[in-house]
C-alpha cells in the first residue's frame, strides 16, 4: 500500500528559492514569538502556577514562548492518563496507527520552512542544519510508520502437526520520551512517535530549551485527533520531575537521549521494582560520544581538512556525532594542521537567522545556554593546558546580539589521554591527536569511554578493512564525516558509555517498544 520508504531531499539555501522561502519562514515565526503554552494530559490543555521562557540563545532578550511546567502531581496524572489511553490505543490497528504519522510527516513537510525557523530561534541553528533536523523528523515518522506495518506481518514459525501456532508483536504499555535539546525536532518526533505507532503510549517531558519545537508536534498530532492520552506533553525540568516519571510503578519504558550523567541514572534507578509495579521496565539510554575523525599517510589531506571542519562545527560542535577528536598519522600531520589553520577561520560566528552564502558550516551561531557556554569556556582553559590553541579560544563577539558565541576552537599536539581528548565538551572544540602508524590510530580511537561514531580516511585497502573491524563505534564512516547519520541508510546508536545501541531509524528499532507473544491452539 505505501511506496517504499525514501529519505526527505535537502534544499540549498544558496539558491534564491530556498532563500526566499526561509527569509518569508522566519518573518512568519518571527511574529508568533512569545507566546504561552500549556500543558497537555490526557487531551486537556493544563496550566499550572509556574512557568519557564524558552529563549533565543543567540540573542538572549528574545523570548522564544513561555511555557506552563509540570509539577510532580501532573508528572504523575500524565503517567496515569497514559496507561489509561493504553487500554484502548493497544488494540488499534498498526495500519491506523501508521496513517497518523504518515499524516502527521505530510503536514511537517508542507510546514518545513517554518518549523525549520522555529529551530533557528529557540535553538541557534543555522538555516540547513535546521531544514536537516526537519527532514531526518519527517525520515522517522514516514520509516517507523513502516515499520508498525512490517512487525504486525505474520512471523515466521516452524508448522507441528496438530497445532495452529501463531508469533506476534504487541506493545508494552505507557512510557516516557525524555529528548535533548540539539536534535529538537528530529530525536524528539522519532523517540515519540517510534513507540506510539508500536501501540504504546506516551508522556513526553521535551528538553528545557527546546519546548517550541516539540509543542509544533504535539499540536500537529493534536489536529489529527490522536485520541487524548496517547501523547501527553509535559514540559518541565529533568531534575524535577524526571525521578517522577522514571520511578512511576506504572511507567513500562524510558526512551531517553542525552548525557551519560543523566542516561545512567535512569537506568540504575530504572532497574528498582517499585509496587504494585508487576514488570521490569525497559530502558533505552542513547548518550555521549567522543567520536573521532581520523586519517593514515595515504588519505586525501584537502577533503579531510574540509570533512573535519564540517564534522567538528556543525552546529557548533554541539552533535552527539561531532568529530571532537581528530587523529592524523604522523607522515601527514604538518600538512593537516596547517590546512586546518587556514580552513577553520573562515568560518563567520553570527547571528543565524541570516545567512551566509557558501559552504554551510560557515554559518556558526551560538551555543545553545549559559551553563554549555561556560563549560565550554572552562574546558578551553583546560586544552590551553593540556595541547596548544590553534585557533578560536575565546567568546566570539555578534554585533548588536548578547548570546552565548564562542569561536570554533582547535587544540593541537593533544595527548589522547588528556581530559580534552577523553570527555565529552558538546561545543565548537575540536582536537589534534599525532599517531605514529595505523596500529596507534586504532588504539587511540578505541581508548575512550564511548563508542558512538568514527570516520577513518585513506587508500590503503588494508588499512580500511582492518578499520572496519577494530574500531568499535556504532558508527563507523570511511572516506566520509562522522556526522549526518540518515534514517535506514546509517541506522544510528553507539557502544559502550554511549548507549544502548538502540539503532534508531533502523530495522531493529521498533521491537525495543514491542514484545512477542506465542500463541498456540491444539486443531
Ligand atoms: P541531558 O542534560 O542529559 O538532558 C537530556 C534530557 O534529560 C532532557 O530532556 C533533560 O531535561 C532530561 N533530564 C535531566 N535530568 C533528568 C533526570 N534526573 N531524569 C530524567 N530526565 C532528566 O542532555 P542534553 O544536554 O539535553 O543533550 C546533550 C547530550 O545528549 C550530549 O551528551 C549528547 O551527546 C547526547 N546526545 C546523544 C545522542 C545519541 O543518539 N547518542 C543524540 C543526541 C544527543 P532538562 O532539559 O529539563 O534538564
Ligand atoms: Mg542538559
Amino acid at each position: 500500500m505505501l511506496p517504499p520508504f525514501s529519505t526527505e531531499p535537502y534544499v540549498n539555501f544558496n539558491e534564491p528559492g530556498p532563500r526566499a522561502k526561509m527569509a518569508e519562514a522566519l518573518k512568519l515565526v518571527e511574529s508568533r514569538l512569545g507566546r504561552t503554552y500549556p500543558l497537555i494530559i490526557a487531551g486537556e490543555h493544563v496550566e499550572t502556577d509556574k512557568t519557564f521562557d524558552s529563549i533565543n540563545p543567540g540573542d538572549t532578550d528574545q523570548v522564544i514562548g513561555t511555557f506552563n511546567k509540570c509539577t510532580a502531581e501532573l508528572a504523575k496524572k500524565a503517567v496515569e492518563s497514559a496507561n489509561e489511553a493504553f487500554e484502548t490505543w493497544r488494540f488499534v490497528p498498526a495500519e491506523t496507527r501508521a496513517r497518523y504519522l504518515l499524516k502527521a510527516a505530510r503536514i511537517c513537510r508542507d510546514r518545513i520552512y517554518e518549523l525549520s525557523a522555529w529551530m533557528v530561534y529557540e535553538e541557534g541553528k543555522n538555516w540547513i542544519e535546521a531544514y536537516a533536523d526537519m527532514c531526518e523528523g519527517i525520515d522517522f515518522l514516514e520509516f517507523y510508520a513502516r515499520e508498525a506495518v512490517r512487525y504486525d506481518r505474520p512471523q515466521g514459525l516452524t508448522p507441528w502437526p496438530g497445532e495452529e501456532n501463531d508469533y506476534f508483536y504487541i506493545p508494552l504499555g505507557a512510557g516516557v520520551a525524555i529528548p535533548p535539546w540539539n536534535f529538537p525536532f528530529a530525536i524528539m518526533a522519532g523517540i515519540t512517535a517510534a513507540p506510539i505507532v508500536a501501540g504504546n503510549t506516551v508522556c513526553l517531558k521535551p528538553a528545557t530549551p527546546a519546548p517550541a519545537i516539540a509543542y509544533q508536534l504535539v499540536e500537529i498530532f493534536e489536529q489529527l485527533n490522536l485520541p487524548p492520552g496517547v501523547l501527553n506533553f509535559i514540559p518541565g525540568s529533568g531534575s524535577e520531575i524526571g525521578d517522577i516519571l522514571v520511578d512511576h510503578p506504572r511507567t513500562r519504558f524510558i526512551n531517553f537521549t542525552g548525557s551519560v550523567e543523566v542516561g545512567t541514572r535512569i537506568f540504575r534507578r530504572a532497574s528498582a521494582v517499585h509496587p504494585p509495579q508487576i514488570w521490569l521496565k525497559r530502558t533505552v539510554l542513547e548518550m555521549g560520544g567522543k567520536d573521532f575523525m581520523a586519517a593514515d599517510e595515504t588519505a586525501d589531506v584537502d577533503c579531510f581538512v574540509e570533512d573535519v571542519t564540517v564534522a567538528a562545527f556543525g552546529y557548533q560542535g554541539q552533535k552527539c556525532s561531532a568529530g571532537s577528536r581528530v587523529i592524523v598519522h604522523s607522515g601527514i600531520y604538518d600538512e593537516v594542521v596547517e590546512k586546518l589553520s587556514e580552513r577553520v577561520p573562515e568560518i563567520v560566528t553570527h547571528d543565524v537567522t541570516e545567512w551566509i552564502d557558501g559552504p554551510a558550516v560557515n554559518n556558526h551561531g551560538p551555543v545553545i545556554t549559559k551553563e554549555s557556554y561556560d563549560k565550554i569556556l572552562s574546558y578551553i582553559e583546560i586544552g590551553k593546558k593540556e595541547g596548544r590553541l590553534l585557533c578560536g579560544g575565546k567568546p566570539a563577539k555578534v554585533i548588536g546580539r548578547e548570546g552565548y558565541y564562542i569561536e570554533p576552537t582547535i587544540f593541537v599536539d593533544v595527548p589522547p589521554d588528556a581530559r580534552v581528548a577523553q570527555e565529552e565538551i558538546f561545543g565548537p572544540v575540536t582536537v589534534v591527536v599525532k599517531a605514529k602508524d595505523f596500529d596507534d590510530i586504532v588504539r587511540i580511537a578505541n581508548s575512550t569511554m564511548f563508542g558512538l561514531t568514527g570516520a577513518f580516511y585513506s587508500k590503503s585497502r588494508e588499512n580500511l578493512e582492518r578499520a572496519r573491524r577494530e574500531l568499535h563505534v556504532g558508527n563507523l564512516y570511511l572516506n566520509r564525516k562522522c556526522t549526518g547519520a540518515l534514517v535506514d541508510v546509517q541506522p544510528f546508536g553507539g557502544f559502550n558509555m554511549s548507549g544502548t545501541d538502540s539503532k534508531a531509524g533502523g530495522r531493529d528499532y521498533l521491537l525495543l517498544f514491542l514484545q512477542g507473544k506465542s500463541v498456540s491452539e491444539k486443531i
